[in-house]
Parts: C-alpha cells; structure tokens; sequence
C-alpha cells in the first residue's frame, strides 16, 4: 500500500477486535503511527496481538487502555499519545456495542451503556481531538488538512432497527454529531465524516453469520452477496484520511455491498 499517511498519528478507538483491529492494520500499512485503544485490562491481550501483528508488518504503534465512555480516561488518553508523538493527526471514533432489547423491556441501563459508549464516547474523544488539532495548528508537511475525525456509524444511521432502538438511537446521533463538527470547523481545515457499514464479519454480530442458516437469511439484505471484512473498512478509512479524499466533508459514506438499495424491492417489492 502506498504510504499515503506516512507521519501521521492516528488514534484508533476499540481497536483491539473486529472493524477498529482492521482499520489500524490498514491505516499503519499506510504508513500511520497507530494506537491501539482497548476498553479493559481483559482486552490487553488482543490489542497487544493486533499491534504485533502491525509491527511485525513493519508499523509502528502502542496500545492504550481507556473506556471511552469516561471523561477523565479520554483526556489521558490524548495526554499520553500526546506525551508520546507530539500530536494527533486522525481519530477513528470506532468503539461501540449493542445491548438489544425489545423496546417495551428494554432497561435504562441497556439504554445508558449504549448511548454512552456508542454516542458519549464519540463525543469525548471528538472533543479532545479538536482540542488537540486546535492546539497544533497545521502540518502541511503530512496533510492538506489539519486533523482528521471519522466516526464509525452504521447502515442504521438511516435504516430503524427494531429490537436494537438504542443501537439505532446512537447512530441517528452520531450523523448529526458528524454533520455539526464539519460545519463548525471546516474552517479550521478540520475535516469529519461518517464510515456507515452493513453487514461487516466481527464479534459483534457473530450470530449473523455463525451458522450457514443464519448467512443465507443474511444474504437476502446484500444485493452483492457476501458480508463485509475489516479490511473492506480499513480500506475505505485510509481513502477518508488521506489527502485524496480532501474535498470530503461531513459525508456519510455507506459501505455495504448494496444493502441500503434495499434488495426486497428488486422483484417489485
Ligand atoms: P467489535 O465488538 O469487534 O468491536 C467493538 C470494539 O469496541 C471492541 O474492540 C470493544 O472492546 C470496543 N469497546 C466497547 N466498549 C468500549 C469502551 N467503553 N471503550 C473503548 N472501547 C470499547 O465489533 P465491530 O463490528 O468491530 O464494531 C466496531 C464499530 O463498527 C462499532 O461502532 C459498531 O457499531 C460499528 N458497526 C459494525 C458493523 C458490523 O457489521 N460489524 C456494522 C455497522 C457498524
């Protein structure tokens, strides 16, 4: 891959699995300094294998603990990769979770815990980001721009998910969020823009594809006929922070072998 990020540090949130794992793979084979964020002390073995994985590729990187959801825990976070490397170039707002309900049972806790980390955590980590881009002013030496957010959404952003409406909640307000910070600092040259993908192959949705059952049901919702990979994302994320893509702004860019040019209508609905 062409070391179009070559310089830039990029801090990449719940990347010690499936979308977050793929895309520091891809942004680090791009020549990016990655951080490898992971939730818990029990995920430090996994963002310790995929920053294995990435410096036996020849990049370069760290792992970093913090929950997303927790004010304090972000601000040290951008302190130590700071501390670290100097700057932030790119955010990849990705950690997230479901805890799926029917609506009438769903628990405020299950409402809280996705909204905090799916939506607040968003918020934290855009914020300090900014800060941060704020703080630094440009590096044309790396990039056009002068920072880079791009937060992972969902085909949910726009397609209601019943059984899911807090998930769904959370990505409804990650396109707003999105859509706010490009208009307020797009003239700082601070570009933000939505990852939106369907059906990607991860932890998060093993029970969609687990079963040869369950991926045949699955493959009646993408035209193209197969679930996404990381590295699908991955190399989308690259494309997004990268010079290439400078003219894109507050986009939500849908990834998703088709599934949001909804296949049940294909035979007249
Ligand atoms: P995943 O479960 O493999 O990854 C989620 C990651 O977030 C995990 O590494 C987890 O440790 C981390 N995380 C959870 N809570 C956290 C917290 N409080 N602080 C920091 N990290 C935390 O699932 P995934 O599919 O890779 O999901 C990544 C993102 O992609 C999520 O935002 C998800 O909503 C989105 N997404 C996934 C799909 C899909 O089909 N897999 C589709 C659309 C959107």
């Amino acid at each position: 891959m062409d070391q179009v990020l070559k310089g830039q540090i990029a801090v990449i949130t719940g990347a010690s699995s499936g979308i977050g794992a793929g895309v520091a793979k891809s942004l680090a084979a791009a020549g990016a300094t990655v951080v490898v964020n992971y939730p818990t002390p029990s995920s430090l073995p996994a963002a310790e294998s995929v920053l294995k994985e990435i410096t036996n590729a020849g990049g370069a990187g760290m792992t970093a603990q913090c929950d997303v959801s927790k004010e304090e825990e972000v601000v040290n976070l951008f302190a130590e990769v700071v501390a670290n490397y100097g700057t932030v170039d790119i955010l990849i707002n990705n950690a997230g979770l479901q805890r799926d309900a029917k609506f009438d049972e769903m628990t405020l806790e299950q409402w809280n815990t996705v909204i905090s980390v799916n939506l607040t955590g968003q918020f934290l980590c855009a914020r300090e980001a900014i800060r941060e881009f704020l703080r630094r002013g440009p590096r044309p030496d790396v990039s056009v721009a002068t920072g880079k957010i791009i937060c992972m959404s969902s085909v949910h952003e726009l397609i209601p998910w019943g059984g899911h409406a807090n998930y769904a909640t959370s990505k409804g307000g990650i396109k707003m969020l999105m859509q706010s910070l490009a208009q307020e600092y797009g003239d700082r040259k601070i570009r933000v823009n939505s990852i939106c993908p369907g059906a990607i192959q991860t932890p998060i949705n093993r029970a969609a594809w687990e079963t040869p059952q369950a991926l045949n049901s699955l493959m009646t919702l993408i035209p193209y006929n197969r679930i996404g990979q990381p590295s699908d994302i991955g190399n989308l994320a690259v494309f997004l922070c990268s010079d290439q893509s400078d003219y894109i702004t507050g986009a939500s860019i849908f990834i998703d072998g088709g599934m949001t040019v909804f296949e049940g209508f294909a035979t007249n609905g």
